[in-house]
């Protein structure tokens, strides 16, 4: 299947996904939380897996069959591997660019120093980089990249198309229990996402079963340190914890509010409590949120912190 969904997306609204890559997984990286398992199939050699008539043929179809209320706001390249690696990547962005759609690409940024996939990704108006870490060795222990690439090449790439990318540019860090989750690297991290101006930084964790049984997540502390540390760096950090809340607003109820918006950023004492005055509500709330693990409360620094407890 070449599109599927429109799945709910926090970052893209509803969208319509599209996997340009056949139904083998074929990828630069071999992640060691990749949520579909092994690359068996490692290249960093573009080809072709479909025509884009193909595609196009495809998408027309699969929207014909939506309702009105289901038609995506993003067409997105999410696919089985790295979607840089098909040949015809820009000429699938431009004949898919008459739907009137955008189009995002969800992109490892290993393929990024090639200045045509530069050129073709330009193309998209909103793209997505893996940067899960600045430091050679964690790249090489977490992404696992064919041998022959290069991480000064990946580096580069990044800062070349940050430069010439005109669209909406955000960046993804998956961050690892063990890998890449200490306050030295994530500095460096998030050195590397500043450069980049990515307009937002995502920090993400695994939440299916990872490539290597082993690998986990980190705890709320340390999910949170490495906000604190994005932010003052001063990235615009999102959290994303595998929970689709989209409401981030004040809405009177205090219950929703405070899980969705835990959910995106951690919440600071002085801001929880401002919160709940807004919403004119029970200060117990805090505590049964806690007590029925939705919430939990974590140090850094000198403040407390409210984020959404994904540990069961
Ligand atoms: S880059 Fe993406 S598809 Fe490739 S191994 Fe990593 S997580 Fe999996």
């Amino acid at each position: 299947m070449i599109s599927f969904g429109p799945i709910p997306s926090r970052r893209l609204g509803k969208s319509l996904g599209i996997n340009n890559i056949s139904s083998q997984k074929v990828c630069t990286y071999s992640c060691i939380y990749c949520q579909v398992g092994i690359t068996n199939k490692y290249s960093a050699d573009r080809t072709s897996f479909f025509e884009p008539s193909v595609i196009y043929d495809e998408v027309k179809k699969h929207l014909q069959k939506l309702d009105a209320i289901d038609m995506p706001d993003y067409l997105t390249f999410v696919s089985n591997g790295e979607p840089t690696l098909d040949i015809n990547l820009g000429k699938s962005i431009e004949i898919l660019k008459t739907f009137n759609i955008p189009i995002a690409v969800i992109t490892n940024g290993s393929m990024l120093n090639d200045s045509l996939v530069r050129e073709e990704l330009s193309h998209a108006d909103w793209v997505s980089v893996k940067i899960d870490t600045a430091d050679k060795e964690t790249w090489k222990t977490l992404n696992r990249p064919l041998a022959k690439l290069d991480f000064d090449h990946y580096k580069n790439g990044l800062l070349k198309f940050s430069q010439e990318f005109k669209g909406k540019l955000v960046s993804e860090t998956m961050l690892v229990k063990g890998v890449n989750d200490s306050p030295e690297i994530l500095h460096q991290t998030a050195e590397l996402v500043l450069s980049i101006n990515s307009s937002t930084a995502y920090l993400s964790i695994p939440t299916r079963p990872p490539a290597i049984a082993t690998v986990t997540a980190p705890g709320e502390s340390e999910i949170n340190a490495a906000y604190q540390i994005y932010t003052e760096m001063g990235l615009n950090t999102e959290l994303m914890l595998g929970f689709e809340g989209t409401n981030t607003g004040f809405t009177g109820n205090a219950i929703d509010d405070i899980i969705n918006i835990c959910t995106v950023h951690p919440i600071r004492e002085d801001t929880m409590q401002e919160l709940l005055r807004k919403d004119n509500a029970d200060p117990m709330i805090l505590k049964s949120l806690i007590h029925g693990k939705h919430i939990q409360q974590v140090k850094y620094g000198s403040n407390t912190f409210y984020i959404r407890k994904f540990h069961s």
